[in-house]
């Protein structure tokens, strides 16, 4: 998948957006729905996922969704800081394949850092616990 290209509606995100999927959501509001990530870099890895745009990346995403967006960011890291007390929050916004993005509607992760403890690489990661997730996911939410 190149940085150009039609919208697949079919996408995990997209599914989740629409309620095909599940989530464990963290935050949401007009603008964006937040959930965790099933294959997490490190404890608390969130993902904030723009509503009602059919952009597959950043390039594609209309202006006007950009504050917002990155609006929900900051109340998702925010969230996660109080929550989980890293020592650090990397983000990281991947566009195209070869940059590194899977899954082709547009979004933004919020990676905990934790001194001492590497960070598993990005698609390395294999699937969490589903329990530890949804325990995870009330502690964030309950800190926005
Ligand atoms: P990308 O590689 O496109 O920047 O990020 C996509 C992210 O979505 C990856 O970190 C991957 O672990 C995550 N992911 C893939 N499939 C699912 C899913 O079904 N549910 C959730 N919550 N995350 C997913």
């Amino acid at each position: 998948m190149s940085l150009s290209g039609p919208y697949d509606p079919g996408n995990i995100f997209a599914k989740i957006l629409r309620g095909e999927a599940p989530c464990f959501k963290l935050y949401e509001d007009a603008f964006v729905l937040s959930f965790m990530d099933v294959f997490p870099q490190s404890k608390g890895h969130a993902l904030v996922v723009p509503k009602a745009v059919a952009a597959r990346t950043l390039l594609d995403l209309p202006p006007d969704h950009l504050g917002p967006l990155f609006a929900g960011v900051q109340i998702v890291a925010r969230a996660v800081e109080k929550a989980l007390r890293p020592d650090g929050i990397r983000l990281a916004q991947f566009n195209g394949a070869p940059a590194g993005q899977t899954v082709f509607h547009v979004h933004v992760h919020v990676i905990p850092i934790y001194e001492g403890r590497a960070l598993v690489g990005h698609g390395a990661a294999g699937m969490a616990n589903k329990d530890e997730l949804a325990a995870l996911a009330e502690r964030i939410a309950a800190a926005v």
